[in-house]
């Protein structure tokens, strides 16, 4: 086993990491020597000691969806008996109560519906925006956009703009799993990894800002997830477009695939993976602790392994919560949770400018009911 005492004296260094550095630092077990590296360049770039976390919700506007993803507990085929497609007034409805709970914006995402032009995207765009213009709208991922260029023929940048101009926000960095097409061709049937990355070129072209994800766990071995790595940062430095970097593992209840796999990341898998991923990554700022698949507990220790952003209190979350993840928070859960790990909450937005809202609500400091704690520790 490599010595990786000079890989991370090197990233303390601020030298940029190679791929088999990297790749040397995920087959290491000493995970607690990658955290604390990790957690010394989070503190550097977020020396303030604050934690961010977002108020908003996941809107999935339909579950049709026309290619197949074996990980995915959620989509429907087009024609099955329980497919949906929610109306303007039921996503009026979700975004008037999360405004009442204080969020700034909300992430939706759907399946990849055969009829869907861009003019059904752009009409819902305008309508939302019309009514809630301040409202963030971070919608949609690289397959849907890849789906809209396959229906309405039109290139990446061209609809990337068409959407900017109807009302989108930002871009959620969905669809990413794996980005690498020996595990992707043997996953799913959605776009492949160049897409995927020229979709993202073209949003961060158009003025956009978008995230990066990552889901592993899905057949990959490490060389793969370094080569994701190495893509992700490789489009950062062209472009900068990328906020923040977010990774989870496979969920996989109700997943064809999970009747399949054999193994599954662990705990430690997850944390590694996040730290090793906050020391390669040196051009992405905003690292989210992925609580809502890796459990309350696990998704405060992420605090100390690189993560400086708790993401969202998911008022709502239909996709992974079909595969197995079932973990619910509360704005208060997070904040109790971000300050017993020792760092100050603080709300943001989705481009993670702080949010002054605090101050006005009187018991988000107060400990979380004594029931809310003993589902925390259960
Ligand atoms: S992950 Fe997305 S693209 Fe894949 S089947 Fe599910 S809804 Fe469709």
């Amino acid at each position: 086993m490599t010595d990786i005492k000079p890989i991370l004296e090197r990233a303390l260094a601020n030298v940029r990491l190679t791929a088999d550095e990297c790749t040397a630092l995920l087959e290491s077990h000493d995970i607690a020597a990658i955290g604390a590296a990790a957690d010394e360049i989070r503190q550097r770039r977020h020396p303030d000691n604050v934690v961010t976390y977002i108020i908003d919700r996941n809107i999935n506007y339909t579950n049709v969806c026309n290619v197949v993803c074996t990980f995915c507990a959620f989509y429907r085929r087009p024609g099955a008996p329980d497919t949906y497609v929610r109306t303007i007034e039921q996503i009026c409805e979700k975004i008037d109560e999360t405004i009442a709970l204080g969020g700034t914006g909300v992430l939706m995402q759907g399946g990849l519906h055969p009829d869907f032009g861009i003019e059904w995207y752009e009409d819902l765009l305008r309508t939302l925006h019309a009514k809630y213009p301040t409202f963030q709208l971070h919608c949609f991922s690289p397959p849907e956009i890849h789906n809209i260029h396959l229906i309405s023929g039109l290139d990446y940048e061209t609809i990337m703009q068409r959407l900017k101009d109807a009302g989108l926000y930002s871009l959620p960095g969905g669809g990413g799993e794996i980005l690498d097409d020996e595990v992707r061709k043997r996953v799913s049937t959605k776009c492949t990894t160049e897409e995927w990355l020229d979709v993202m070129r073209a949003v961060h072209r158009v003025g956009l800002r978008s995230t990066a994800t990552m889901m592993f766990g899905i057949g990959d071995d490490v060389s793969h997830r370094v080569k994701h790595l190495q893509r992700v940062r490789d489009l950062q430095d062209e472009t900068g477009g990328f906020t923040a970097f977010i990774s989870w593992t496979f969920q996989r209840e109700n997943t064809a695939l999970g009747r399949r796999i054999k193994d599954e990341p662990t705990g430690i898998d997850y944390l590694k993976m996040l730290a090793v991923s906050r020391l390669f990554l040196d051009n992405i700022e905003n690292f989210q602790s992925s609580w809502l698949t890796q459990g309350l507990k696990l998704g405060q220790v992420a605090l100390r392994f690189g993560a400086n952003d708790m993401g969202s209190i998911m008022i709502e979350e239909n996709v992974v919560s079909a595969a197995g993840a079932h973990n619910r928070a509360d704005e208060k859960m997070l904040r109790y949770l971000i300050r017993e790990a020792g760092f100050t909450p603080q709300q943001r937005d989705i481009l993670y400018a702080r949010v002054d809202r605090m101050p006005s609500v009187p018991d988000q400091e107060a400990v979380p009911e004594s029931a809310d704690l003993a589902a925390l520790l259960s």
